[in-house]
Parts: C-alpha cells; sequence; structure tokens
C-alpha cells in the first residue's frame, strides 16, 4: 500500500497566523501509526511541498495522478492524504483521470491535526488503509468519518463536523462501525486502464452561480475572456435559468456558439437537472447546452476540465460529458 501525503489540515500544525503544514511531518505520522496491530503495509512518500488545500490548482491533480501511475504496478492500493477544502474536487479529477483504474485510491484527511487532541486523522487514515487494503476493484474513493464515497459523487457539507462529506445522490459504498461493511455491489466494474495526465489550463473552466439580480452583462463579462473553453451553469431547481433577463439567454448562445462547453447543474444538493421540464429550462436545451444530470459541482467541474484537456473539439467534449464514464452520474 501506498500513503501520498499532499498537505492538508492532516498534516499542519499551530504557527502564530493558524494551522500550516507542518514540516517533518511524514517521520511524525509514522511514529504515531508504527505497531498499530492488524493495519496493512505501506510506505509513505510526500509531495515536494504539502499544500493547504485552498491552494489547489487543476495542474496539482496532473502531480498527484503522476505520482499514483508513476507507482502503479508497485502497490495494490493507494491512500492520498489531502485538505478537505478541496478533496471532493480532487477525487472527481482523478476519476476521470485514472479511468479503468484496477486499484483502489482513497482520499482521506482529517478536520482536527494528528498533533492535536482528539484528532480524526488516525481512524480517518486507518479506515482508509484497511478499505484500500480490501477492496476488489478499482475506485477513487473518499474515506470521511465513518463513510466510504465514490469520489465523483462527494461534496463537503460541514466546516466543521467530523461527518464532513456527503454523497447526495449516491449511496456510500461501504460504512465502518465495529465491523466493515463493504457494499462490493455497488462498485464500479474494472474496464481496462485509460490513464490521462493532461495539462491544464487553470482557467479554462468557470462556474457561474444564478441568483436574483444576476443582470446579463456581468455574465457576459465573465463570458468574454479568451481563455475560457467550459462553464458550470448553476442554476435552479430542475435546471431553469431566469428568461425574463433581457440577454442572459442570448449571452450564452453567443459563447455555445463560438464553442465554449456550457453544462448545466442544478444548485440543488439532491436530484437532477431536467432542462425540459420547465420552458425556462428548455431553452437551454435549445441552445446547445448539456444538462448535467444528478453530477456534484465538483465532478461537473473537474469532468469538463479533464475533457476539454484532452479533446479539442467541443461537440466530442459535450457527447463525452452527456455520457457517464465512473459512476459520477445516474
Ligand atoms: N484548509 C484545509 C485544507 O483543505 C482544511 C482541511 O484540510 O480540513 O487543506
Amino acid at each position: 500500500m501506498l500513503v501520498l501525503h499532499t498537505g492538508g489540515t492532516i498534516g499542519m500544525a499551530r504557527g502564530t497566523d493558524g494551522y500550516r503544514p507542518m514540516p517533518g511531518f511524514a517521520a511524525v505520522l509514522r511514529r504515531h501509526l508504527d505497531g498499530v496491530p492488524g493495519l496493512p503495509a505501506f510506505e509513505l512518500v510526500e509531495l515536494a511541498q504539502p499544500i493547504d488545500s485552498a491552494n489547489l490548482q487543476p495542474g496539482h491533480w496532473t502531480t498527484i495522478a503522476a505520482e499514483l501511475v508513476a507507482r502503479w504496478d508497485d502497490y495494490c492500493g493507494f491512500v492520498v492524504l489531502h485538505g478537505t477544502d478541496t478533496m471532493a474536487w480532487t477525487a472527481s479529477a482523478l476519476s476521470f483521470m485514472l479511468r479503468g483504474a484496477d486499484r483502489p485510491v482513497i482520499l482521506t484527511g482529517a478536520q482536527i491535526p494528528l498533533v492535536e487532541p482528539r484528532s480524526d486523522a488516525l481512524a480517518n487514515l486507518q479506515a482508509a488503509l484497511t478499505l484500500a487494503a480490501g477492496l476488489p476493484a478499482g475506485e477513487v474513493g473518499v474515506f470521511f468519518g465513518r463513510r466510504l464515497l465514490r469520489g465523483n459523487r462527494s461534496t463537503k457539507v460541514s466546516s466543521t463536523a467530523l461527518d464532513a462529506f456527503d454523497s447526495p445522490n449516491a449511496a456510500a459504498l461501504a460504512a465502518t462501525g465495529i465491523d466493515i461493511e463493504l457494499h462490493a455491489a455497488r462498485l464500479l466494474p474494472v474496464t481496462a486502464r485509460d490513464f490521462s495526465l493532461p495539462d491544464f489550463e487553470p482557467a479554462a473552466v468557470a462556474v457561474l452561480t444564478l441568483h436574483p439580480g444576476l443582470p446579463a452583462r456581468r455574465v457576459e463579462a465573465m463570458l468574454d475572456d479568451p481563455v475560457l473553453r467550459g462553464l458550470v451553469l448553476c442554476s435552479y431547481g430542475a435546471g431553469n435559468i431566469p428568461d425574463a433577463e433581457p440577454g442572459l439567454l442570448e449571452a450564452l448562445a453567443r459563447a455555445v456558439a463560438r464553442g465554449v462547453v456550457v453544462v448545466n447543474r442544478t444548485q440543488c444538493a439532491h436530484g437532477p437537472v431536467v432542462q425540459g421540464a420547465y420552458a425556462t429550462g428548455a431553452a437551454l436545451a435549445r441552445i446547445g447546452v448539456v444538462s448535467a444530470a444528478d453530477m456534484t459541482l465538483e465532478a461537473a467541474f473537474a469532468k469538463l476540465h479533464v475533457l476539454l484537456a484532452t479533446h479539442a473539439d467541443p461537440a466530442t467534449v459535450r457527447a463525452r460529458f452527456a455520457t457517464a464514464l465512473c459512476g459520477e452520474m445516474s
């Protein structure tokens, strides 16, 4: 088993201005885990510069995936220690970059640093290691609190609770109590390896959240960015936008015509976008906006980034986006 430390609260210590990644964390973690009975054997590596995951950039996804792929055949499973703030974004991206993963990759971290009292670090890491050693098939998962979630279905739902993650539109893959309950029937079937480690243009994808009073001119200003190639539109309810705001639909239509791939993701945590349910949503389908169905925001964003980094043609990206690639949509 390989543990890759990328940063996050789990490996932080308190400085004068709050928590920061601590130097020498790998040795501290080793000391805590040495002699713990029943743990699978593991090796530990760290990124050259562990980060607070609030500083994550799409390029870090390639760095993390490359660390795993370089060692892929040497280990039977991987645990990635990651900050909770963007763990669901990285788990989503890794799922699209490591399609057909024939080894489990499980991200975990902590709400309280390992070196602080009442830390959740060891419980999360021990469970993640045990699950990574025991999973029969490859999944990019998030283990946190008491549940293993599919990574591209997970989202951070609490800034304070130790059960910080949820998977609003897909059941958990496993739950830990006195025993570990693994739902093997929910795991993805193993397919052929199809890995890609793209060079990301960090600003290629934007997120636009609709809100009452949003003027079309603000949307136009955002869409005018020449590096923009994809937009996740966070719409209302079943996928609706205000059709009473003059110019909004036209601005989106112009962007689609220019080759920007616009996808429609609901602001609701539960349930899918149904673009034909209301006239205000049907108009989006007419101009070529693609439904994100019941994907999380993190999965829709990461999927669009990976597809745009690997395909030049917007029509191909739209078609691939509408297809379930690795369990990210129902
Ligand atoms: N800011 C931290 C991070 O995401 C929060 C955490 O790990 O819980 O790196």
